[in-house]
């Protein structure tokens, strides 16, 4: 095991988070008090019902948006004491991002859509790393194409390459198989537990899709802003019966 690896270490910690939209009699507590811990080299899906506060957690915990109290690391870096600049920097520097929408520039090819990050860090692409991304994706033959030429699934898989180029210290996925069918949904998610698992990357996905959330290493799941369960080594079943869970929790209050 080399020196950069250190399967206990937190790649991203939060204390008390707290997130109010709003105030007065139109405050809404998005993040009631959240204390999570995300291991790094470890691939975590965060689950919950609609309205539970995932897309927020992930929001400040990105540098996405700022928290109404509490405290976030990314490291040691605490994301909550940043100011803009620090967060676009820490967005920039130190995260890659995943979503629903795939959000690759069109006139690019795929490779160009890969490195940009790169490009817009000012930083040359490590060509041994980029053929891992590569290779371990699947794109090699598709590396010409625009996006427009390439089927959804092809394009998350690039936007996953994109996420990584930099190597980030987390890649944060927002619900990255929901416009995709089946099988390209299944490709991106063993492509993000690959890259978990072989690559030694950090991902954190948010995802409503308990067979999506199986693929993770740990499934954490939210109900009304706050941390309602943990799941280690989900499957399928477990994961609805945790959420199951929450709804009787929900119907006895
Ligand atoms: P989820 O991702 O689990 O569906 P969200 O984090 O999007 O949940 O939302 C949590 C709560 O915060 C919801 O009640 C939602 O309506 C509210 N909320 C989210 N974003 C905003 C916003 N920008 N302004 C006001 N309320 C918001």
């Amino acid at each position: 095991m080399d020196s950069q690896h250190h399967p206990a270490a937190t790649a991203v910690r939060a204390r008390a988070l707290t997130k109010v939209y709003g105030s007065g009699e139109a405050a809404v507590r998005a993040l009631d008090g959240v204390d999570v811990d995300f291991a790094a080299g470890a691939f975590t899906a965060i689950m919950g019902p609609s309205g539970s506060g995932k897309s927020t957690l992930m929001h400040l915990l990105a540098g996405l948006d700022s928290a109404t109290s509490g405290q976030a690391w990314l490291g040691d870096t605490e994301v909550t004491g940043l100011d803009d600049a620090g967060m676009t920097l820490l967005r920039r520097e130190r995260v890659g991002f995943v979503f629903q929408a795939f959000n690759l520039l069109p006139m690019f090819t795929a490779a160009q859509n890969i490195t940009l990050p790169l490009e817009l860090a000012g930083r040359a692409p490590d060509p041994a790393w980029l053929g891992t991304l590569v290779a371990t994706l699947g794109l090699a033959d598709r590396l010409t194409h625009r996006p427009g030429e390439l089927s959804g699934g092809q394009q998350q898989r690039v936007a996953i390459a994109r996420a990584l180029v930099t190597r980030p210290d987390v890649v944060f996925a927002d619900e990255p198989t929901g416009n995709l069918d089946s099988r390209g949904g299944a490709q991106v998610l063993s492509f993000l537990r690959t890259s978990v698992r072989e690559l030694g990357r950090t991902v954190v996905m948010v995802t409503h899709d308990p067979s999506a959330a199986a693929y993770a290493d740990r499934v954490v799941l939210l109900a009304d802003g706050r941390v309602a369960g943990d799941i280690v080594d989900p499957t399928p079943e477990s994961v609805l019966a945790g959420l199951d869970a929450l709804r009787t929790l929900d119907e006895v209050h």
